[in-house]
């Protein structure tokens, strides 16, 4: 038994904690605000298993002047932080050439292949399974154009095992008869389901582990300073030394691994949510208008409308005109809405090739990194939490690691 510490709380720290404890490892959990503290409070809630096409493919090429002239575009970069993200676009880019983005489709679809399998034992827990709702997403595009331009990723989805059925226009408003009747195509994804509260998920999760001799110091840690026998951990609590260290903590891990030896070109991709309260009724599933990149979720307080991409670092102001954008469009699409409450902006942790950095720091075999898993970290938590377990105990791990190394970037 190792005494470990996990470095944030979201839906990959939890996880990892989860999976570190059920083998026996004595851990504690660092936070400064405590369970879904980071973008896991306020996501989309979709357990996505068939999102293995990165943003970073080659529509991006094809929607550069959309992206950037067009107001109804999703996607926004801030000019003036355009000189500190330039390495990272370069690099986006770079990887959005078909050879490479399918590369990164391929890796995602192992780790997607077995994101089930790192919640099922979790969720036999029925304080946990309560948030589980088996609905199927449906993906919705509003002109046979669009739904045109999506069949090369929809084909990559198909041979990389994901299921799903294409719907016309009258399925589509059978299965969602509040939609406004705009939508050409639907795309229904076999298997998926959605959380009615991820932020109480997470809560509920940790309240769980605590029960069984969970740790928790609510600061954040300020150093980490690896050494050969023990990692030790500083934060405004003072300093502890530990066997090993998992960092999860999201966007935010990119200093922290760069103390323990490891230059990792992390960023963010902002994202926003907006809450329609007491109208969840409305639809029956997660609903996702593909050309305004956003997803409606029925969720326990309400529709939650999550999504948008902007590309302006881990500084807290929102972006007005993305809110608005996400409000017009979302009632748009369910005419029945009320007026958005409570808007929110988050954080996704995004490498420049899609793909997360799960593995040990090149510097040091006592610590692990698990972030970066970019929009799909709550469907991606269990397995990586899984996967850290595997190099903790110093198995073989589940599934190859090398395309998530932490030193592919060199
Ligand atoms: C709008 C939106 C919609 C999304 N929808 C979905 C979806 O439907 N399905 C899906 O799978 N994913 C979705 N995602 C992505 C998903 O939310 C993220 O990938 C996931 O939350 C990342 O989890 P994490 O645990 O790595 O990071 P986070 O949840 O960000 O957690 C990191 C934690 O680290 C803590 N921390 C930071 N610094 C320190 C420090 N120095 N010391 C200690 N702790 C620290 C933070 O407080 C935070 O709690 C969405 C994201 C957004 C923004």
């Amino acid at each position: 038994m190792a005494n470990i510490a996990v470095i944030g709380a979201g839906f990959v720290g939890l996880s990892t904690a989860w999976h570190l404890m059920r083998e026996g490892h004595a851990v504690t959990l660092y936070d400064p605000v405590g369970a879904a503290g980071g973008a896991s409070f306020g996501n989309a809630g979709t357990f996505a298993t068939y999102a293995c096409i990165p943003v970073n493919n080659p529509s991006v090429f094809r929607d550069i002047p959309h992206f950037l002239l067009d107001a109804r575009s999703p996607f926004r970069l801030r000019l003036g932080y355009l000189p500190q993200l330039a390495p990272w676009l370069a690099r986006f880019l770079f990887h959005s050439t078909a050879a490479r983005s399918e590369h990164t489709s391929r890796a995602l679809a192992q780790l997607l292949g077995r994101a089930q399998m790192g919640y099922d034992a979790m969720l036999q827990a029925p304080d946990l399974a309560q948030f589980v709702r088996p609905r199927e997403c449906l993906y919705l595009y509003s002109s046979t154009k669009a739904f045109a331009q999506s069949q090369p990723g929809l084909a990559l989805r198909q041979t990389l095992g994901v299921a799903l059925d294409v719907l016309g226009r009258d399925e589509v408003q059978a299965l969602e008869p509040n939609l406004s009747p705009l939508f050409e195509r639907g795309v229904l994804f076999r298997g998926s389901w959605h959380l009615s509260d991820p932020g109480a998920f997470l809560h509920t999760l940790q309240a769980h582990l605590q029960q069984q001799g969970l740790r928790v110091v609510q600061s954040a840690v300020s150093h980490l300073r690896p050494g050969a026998q023990e990692v030790v951990v500083e934060c405004a609590d003072g300093a502890q030394a530990f066997d090993q260290v998992a960092l999860c903590a999201g966007a935010y891990s990119r200093a922290l691994a760069a103390q323990c030896g490891d230059a990792i070109p992390l960023d963010t991709e902002r994202g926003y949510h907006l809450l329609y309260p007491g109208s969840s009724s409305l639809i029956s599933r997660p609903v996702g208008w593909a050309e305004r990149g956003f997803y409606m979720t029925p969720m326990a307080r309400g529709i939650r409308v999550a999504g948008s991409v902007e590309l302006a670092g881990l500084k807290p102001e929102k972006h007005a005109g993305l809110l608005k954008l996400l409000e017009h469009s979302s009632q748009r699409a369910l005419p029945g809405l009320p007026s958005a409450t409570e808007p929110w902006l988050g954080f996704r942790p995004t490498l420049p090739d899609g793909l997360p950095v799960i593995g040990r720091s090149r510097a040091s075999a006592r610590v692990v990194y698990a972030f970066g898993h970019q929009h799909i970290g709550l469907t991606l938590g269990g397995v990586s939490g899984s996967l850290v377990a595997d190099l903790v105990a110093g198995r073989a791990p589940a599934l190859d690691l090398a395309p998530f190394a932490p030193g592919r970037f060199l």
